[in-house]
């Protein structure tokens, strides 16, 4: 029997990326385009498909080839409607029928997931979670996004919305985040808020070698705060640490639930490498009592890095193909 194709295309704030890929998670060809999100959901559509289209002429396989195509999306979404609802990142798209949009201009069978779902099923499928029985991911950039993999399955949840692992409550008295509710994760540890929490501190006087940053007018980021704890900065050093310390209380009340065989760390923040692994691994142990302590799934950054989107979208399509859940058309 032929081996089979799955399109993936990963629709971000900034960027699309296409490309296909086999049954056995291998890509034949990758690229992206910008989003140019302000020009509206026809005309991103229509370089979602386009995207789509280069992708495959770029494999060497025809559409025909194609057995079906995987879209991951920031949410809100639906899978079940094929519709994104109203994302925080592509402004004035409210319930956009996504799914079969696509589905009509390939004539072939599609399927929408939220793309930090579609990504931790990337990684499940094609990289760090390759041959594991289960695992959780917390991809760490702008926001904090998750995704569950368990029983050969990614978790959606009933109304779509399960993984959405960076409003796991951290801080109950603490800040408020984007999303009304009080002490998300997201706040605490996502790249952008953790920077945003330094360069608060710092205003109101902490002693560090980062107030010469603030003082040229240089935007505090976690790469800065990472340079300069490697420099021995004690106060970049301690906010580097709070930051490992939230991921790490994410982990273990994911580990309670889930007990998956890996927690896989992705997002933009995993460029730090085991500067960022080292720590988390520590608290994480840490904090845990001695009950579950060596029973708990090991942290392991991720290995696919921005392609892990499509190819996740790719692999959510091989995967309603194979339980036979399609539907529009
Ligand atoms: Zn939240």
């Amino acid at each position: 029997m032929a081996e089979r194709y799955y399109l993936g295309i990963d629709l971000g704030g900034t960027n699309i990326k296409a490309g296909i890929v086999t049954e056995t998670a291998k890509v034949l060809s990758k690229l992206s385009v910008t989003t140019d999100a302000e020009c509206g959901p026809d005309h991103v559509l229509s370089r979602m498909c386009e995207a789509g289209e280069e992708a495959i002429k770029q494999s060497g396989i025809s559409i025909q080839d194609v057995t079906a195509i995987g879209v991951g999306a920031p949410g809100a979404l639906s899978h079940k409607k094929g519709i994104i609802i109203a994302p925080p990142n592509l402004p004035g798209w409210k319930n956009v029928p996504v799914r079969d949009y696509v589905s009509r201009y390939f004539n072939k069978p599609a399927t929408l997931d939220n793309d930090a779902n579609a990504a931790a099923w990337g990684e499940y499928w094609a990289g760090a979670g390759r041959g594991k029985s289960s695992l959780v991911m917390f991809t760490l950039g702008t926001g904090v996004g998750g995704g569950i993999v368990y029983d050969g399955k990614f978790l959606r949840g009933h109304y779509d919305t399960a993984a959405e692992l960076g409003h796991i409550i951290v801080e109950p008295n603490g800040k408020r985040c984007n999303c009304g509710q009080i002490g998300c994760l997201e706040i605490y540890a996502s790249a952008i808020n953790s920077a945003k929490i330094a360069t608060e501190e710092l205003k109101a006087g902490r002693k560090s070698s980062m107030q010469e940053e603030l003082s040229a007018g240089k935007l505090i980021t976690t790469e800065i705060i990472l340079n300069h704890k490697l420099k021995g900065d004690s106060y970049a050093e301690e906010i580097w640490n709070r930051t490992c310390r939230y991921i790490a209380i994410g982990c273990v009340s994911m580990d309670h639930v889930i007990n998956a065989e890996i927690i896989v760390l992705a997002g933009g923040m995993v460029a730090a490498g085991e500067y960022l692994l080292k720590p988390v691994q520590k608290f994480y142990q840490e904090l845990q009592g001695p009950v579950f302590g060596n029973n708990s799934g090991k942290i392991v950054l991720a290995e696919l890095g921005n392609d892990a989107g499509f190819v996740g979208a790719a692999g959510a399509a091989k995967l309603c193909e194979e339980v036979g859940s399609f539907s529009g058309l």
